[in-house]
């Protein structure tokens, strides 16, 4: 989805990040990885803790001796070294089937040919591979070394942005990654998205956790439609 023009004067997301840079500090990261490894990584730690994934991403790096081998391995063993993360089996067969697909058209399992597509192509084709959502595409896009203009839209971002009241309640990834992106200033850069979503994750770790915001001390208070609504009652 290509990116709007923002016409507001004070955009809401400015607003935000001013807010949460004054509490959390900067979020841009000068150290990433390849659009290969962070795939891999994304697909295998949905709805699982950052240190689970993250000690199974290294276990399936022992398995293989390059991610050209991940095509031709075997699903059992993809999810025994993944064991630990949620649904690691689903995953286990998503990931290699994905790895087959990307292999059969560019010849080796490997995503840095993305490099030269723009970011609406590379997010779409990378949503049609399967067990591929927005979240994971965006992640590869914006996260990697690729460096793309995308905001990543993960539990956290999706929940505090419903709260603020910057999304309607119902709205899924896909939703809240159309809407938020519409919310972007235009003069936003990849490593602006890249802090925002940052930014707003530990928001969502540290104080507007899934069953108790700690409004009273959160920097977004004044803001907030949830918070607004808890003061009224
Ligand atoms: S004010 Fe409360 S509901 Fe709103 S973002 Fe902060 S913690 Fe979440």
């Amino acid at each position: 989805m290509q990116l709007s023009f923002s016409l507001d004067d004070d955009p809401i997301l400015e607003r935000i990040r001013v807010q949460l840079l004054a509490v959390y500090g900067t979020q841009r990261d000068g150290d990433r990885v390849d659009p290969t490894s962070l795939f891999v990584y994304a697909m295998i730690s949905g709805r699982t803790y950052d240190r689970v994934s993250s000690t199974a991403f290294v276990k399936l790096c022992h398995l293989l001796a390059s991610w050209d081998e991940l095509p031709d391995a075997n699903v059992d063993a993809v999810a025994k070294a993944i064991a630990d993360v949620k649904f690691a089996a689903r995953k286990a067969e998503h990931l290699i089937s994905a790895a087959r697909i990307i292999r059969a058209r560019h010849s080796r399992f490997d995503l840095s040919f993305l490099a030269d597509w723009s970011f609406d192509d590379a997010r779409s084709w990378l949503t049609k591979l399967p067990g591929v959502g927005p979240k994971v595409a965006v992640a590869t896009l914006n996260f990697s070394e690729l460096r793309k203009r995308g905001l990543v839209v993960d539990t956290h971002v999706l929940r505090t942005s419903k709260r603020i009241g910057i999304l309607p309640d119902r709205a899924d990834y896909v939703a809240g990654f159309n809407g938020l992106s519409r919310l972007v200033p235009n003069h936003w850069d990849a490593e602006d998205l890249y802090e925002i979503h940052w930014l707003m994750k530990e928001l969502g770790q540290t104080t507007c956790k899934f069953q108790r915001p700690a409004c009273e001390r959160c920097p977004l208070g004044k803001l907030c439609a949830y918070a607004r609504r808890s003061a009224v009652h």
